[in-house]
């Protein structure tokens, strides 16, 4: 039977063929080395002896193909701009990310079933991202949120548009969808709901100092997205306030 394969972007398809005839030829190979020098042992570092590491530097590349198995219908979903979640029958746990059996030992691997979810959340916990992988490079800085759907008792991780030092764990978030949606949890991101204002109590905000040294990195951020992309501080910040 003929399968369809519903193309939504293809970068990797020319570059693919490239590699694969790279590594055919067996230029996958090592570059050189370095010998390093670093602790080693278990316990406290001060405690650990150095040893010396070899550390190879070989090229290598990875395209592949994968399958979201029986949690497919999430990410069918994020691009049919819809938010699945699965409950458990026994025990009535909500998992958004999706779980195909529940977890609770109770329940002794029930099956799940499948519900949708309200596009809205509350920040659980999160993370200022000052730095990261190269693909992720042009949006820093970004939070990176563990937002908990209404309804759900477990968090998914996704980008909160907004001001670094703005965020605070409890706050109230809609999910939007991107224009452009790849079925990966990137096609979601949450923005906070207006109005509303940091608790006393919250880790950024209890100290003017935290927000200041917070403010402090931000700037090392802006200085490497110039130098590196030519990106501009102003143009980062617009972007916060476009939703
Ligand atoms: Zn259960």
């Amino acid at each position: 039977m003929a399968r369809e394969v519903k193309i939504i972007e293809d970068k990797a398809s020319p570059i693919k063929k490239e590699w694969e005839e790279y590594a055919r030829k067996g230029n996958w190979t090592v570059k050189g080395y370095e010998i390093v020098r670093a602790p080693s042992g278990p316990g406290r570092l001060e405690e650990s002896k150095d040893a010396d590491y070899m550390v190879i530097y070989r090229p290598h590349g990875v395209l592949y193909n994968h399958s979201y198995g029986l949690v497919s219908r999430f990410f069918k979903g994020l691009i049919d701009r819809k938010l699945f979640g699965t409950k458990c029958p026994e025990c009535g746990t909500v998992y958004c990310p999706p779980r195909v059996h529940c977890w609770n030992p109770a329940c002794r691997v029930a099956e799940t079933k499948w519900i949708e979810l309200p596009l809205k959340g509350k920040v659980h916990t999160f993370s200022v991202m000052l730095f990261s992988a190269d693909a992720f490079l042009e949006m820093l800085p970004f939070v990176l949120g563990y937002v908990q759907i209404e309804g759900a008792d477990t968090a998914l991780p996704i980008q909160i548009v907004t001001a670094p030092t703005d965020v605070f764990v409890g706050q109230k978030v809609r999910i939007k969808f991107r224009d452009k949606r790849n079925g990966d949890l990137m096609d979601i991101y949450g923005v906070p709901v207006k109005g509303q204002a940091a608790p006393t109590d919250s880790c950024l905000h209890r100290q003017a100092k935290n927000v200041e040294d917070l403010n402090r990195d931000l700037e090392g951020t802006y200085a490497y997205l110039n130098k590196r992309f030519g990106i501009k501080k102003q143009d980062v910040q617009s972007r916060w306030k476009k939703r």
